[in-house]
């Protein structure tokens, strides 16, 4: 082997500075205290700037890795992070929350041996620097081109549509439902994982570029897509509403007081109520036994937002099948046992059970066991007959998955949805939906999914919208000229 890359796989992984587990169950912070500049610079240099880019080949993005790793481990952190915003508009939200270990990290090379190498520690530390020593880089904008985007929805996937089209000269103006921009990752992501600052700074960022914001408003029954493009005068609108309905488990006691949705808690814990409508400004309710069922990332950041919301109590997350088929992020899980979380797996509830008050105090639960493989390619649960038992708690999240919200495509003809209520879209690359000028992407055509799949589908869609404005307008000077004089519009065809 090559004597230098021999070299680099003798450099011990550089461990992210982080809080202790006894400490930040008491506040609200990140978990991940971040690289310094020297450590940064330690860890990147572990890179082994393989030619092939197995890495760049995972990311959803396809960020440019190793260039942007060469960049930093020569103490160039601002070059590093332009290199990974070249191709990725929300890089210190994913090097914060992508499940690296399933992309990037999975395909790293140094990693059949060795630990891989932490790339998206390093996308965070760098595009954190440059946010801290020089603000957002300013983006090139290009003359306005009189046209108008409609962008529904502010989570990533719309605010990257806003940010490329906007500097395309576009004039973007964004929908939201809930009062603030930012969608999942401010209401729904905790803070100890993502710090609203980090959103907020992107979102301060987005108006400098002339992006409009309106939140509180719903798009649908009220406020339809027709009303926007024929009354609002939108040449182009995307669609980019999420996936936000979530599940039930269709049992008894579902609708007890203090059992809640994942969403509803999570905001309510995480979200400052002034960011909130009016009916959610209350904390969750926090006893003595919180139960979390599911297990997926929200069910882990419901289990770690009951451990700060109260620290001494018992938070316990109940799944039915084992850790070896929970979809989340391996350092979720493990953060969550460092805070004490229990996790009761191959169980389900059966049957929630309140008082006279209305109050969950209690669920009764049945063991599981795996069968055989279901769609998913994952072993079904199997219920073990008998096996039932009863366990007391005061508050129960349901983190059971999302689903589609179907108003929007039920209140706007002759847009296709599959029959889960997805959005059909040509290609993920255009996002080019059967309604001309309608475009989506994120997780209302993919289901629910993941931030940096969201900005690759709304990057894809973001360059076809532009092209389709610009074809839009052409063919508008072109009739204008017609109309105006037949012979001009000749001259226009022939100097295009
Ligand atoms: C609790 C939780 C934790 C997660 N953790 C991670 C993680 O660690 N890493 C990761 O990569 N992904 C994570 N995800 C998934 C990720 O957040 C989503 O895949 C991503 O946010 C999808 O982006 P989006 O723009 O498509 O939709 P969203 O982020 O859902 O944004 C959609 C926006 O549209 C608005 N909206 C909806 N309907 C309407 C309407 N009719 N009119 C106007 N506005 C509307 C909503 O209010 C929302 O603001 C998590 C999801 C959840 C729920």
């Amino acid at each position: 082997m090559n004597p230098e890359r021999q070299a680099k796989f003798k450099i011990a992984r550089v461990p992210v500075p982080k809080q202790d587990a006894n400490q930040r169950i008491h506040n609200w912070g990140e978990v991940f205290l971040g690289y310094t500049p020297e450590l940064a610079m330690v860890e990147a240099a572990r890179c082994l700037q393989c030619e092939h880019q197995p890495c760049t080949v995972a990311c959803p993005v396809g960020n440019d890795i190793p260039a942007a790793l060469w960049l930093i481990e020569n103490g160039d952190f601002i070059g590093g992070a332009n290199k990974f915003r070249e191709t990725n508009n929300e890089s210190e939200i994913c090097g914060r929350i992508c499940p690296q270990e399933k992309l990037c990290e999975g395909a790293c090379v140094v990693g059949y041996k060795y630990p891989p190498v932490f790339i998206g520690k390093l996308e965070a530390f760098c595009t954190d620097y440059q946010v801290k020593t020089e603000g957002f880089p300013k983006r090139e904008i290009h003359e306005p081109t009189g046209m108008r985007v409609a962008i529904v929805g502010a989570g990533p996937a719309g605010l990257t549509v806003a940010e490329e089209l906007a500097a395309a000269g576009h004039k973007c103006v964004v929908y939201d439902a809930w009062p603030k921009p930012g969608g999942l990752l401010l209401y729904g992501i905790p803070n100890f994982k993502l710090e609203k600052r980090v959103v907020d700074a992107l979102i301060s960022h987005l108006e400098e570029m002339g992006v409009e914001f309106i939140c509180g408003v719903r798009i649908g029954a009220g406020l339809t897509v027709d009303a926007l493009m024929h009354d609002h005068n939108f040449d182009a609108v995307f669609l980019g509403y999420g996936a936000p309905v979530g599940g039930k488990l269709e049992m008894d006691g579902e609708s007890l007081k203090n059992v809640y949705q994942a969403t509803d808690y999570l905001v309510r814990g995480n979200v400052p109520f002034e960011d909130l409508p009016e009916w959610q400004r209350a904390l969750p309710h926090s006893g003595k036994h919180t139960v979390v069922v599911g297990g997926g990332d929200t069910s882990m950041d419901c289990v770690r937002t009951a451990k700060r919301l109260a620290p001494d109590s018992q938070v316990t997350l109940v799944y039915r099948r084992t850790e070896a088929e929970m979809q989340g992020r391996a350092e979720e899980r493990s953060h969550a046992h460092e805070e004490g979380v229990v996790f009761n797996y191959l169980t389900t509830p059966t049957k929630f059970i309140g008082d006279e008050e209305g109050e969950i105090v209690g669920m009764e639960l049945i063991r599981m066991e795996l069968g055989r493989p279901d769609i998913s390619g994952r072993r079904s649960p199997v219920p073990i007959k008998g096996s039932e038992f009863h366990i007391d708690c005061d508050t129960v999240v349901l983190a059971i998955g999302y689903s589609a919200d179907t108003e929007i495509p039920e209140t706007t003809p002759g847009l296709a949805a599959d029959r889960k209520g997805l959005i059909k879209v040509e290609s993920e690359e255009t996002g080019r939906t059967s309604r001309p000028g309608v475009f989506a992407g994120g997780d209302d055509v993919r289901g629910a999914d993941l931030v940096v799949t969201a900005v690759a589908a709304a990057r894809g869609a973001a360059h076809a919208m532009d092209q389709y404005l610009k074809d839009i307008k052409r063919t508008r000077v072109m009739t204008a000229a017609a109309s105006a004089s037949p012979a001009s519009a000749d001259a226009t065809v022939a100097g295009d």
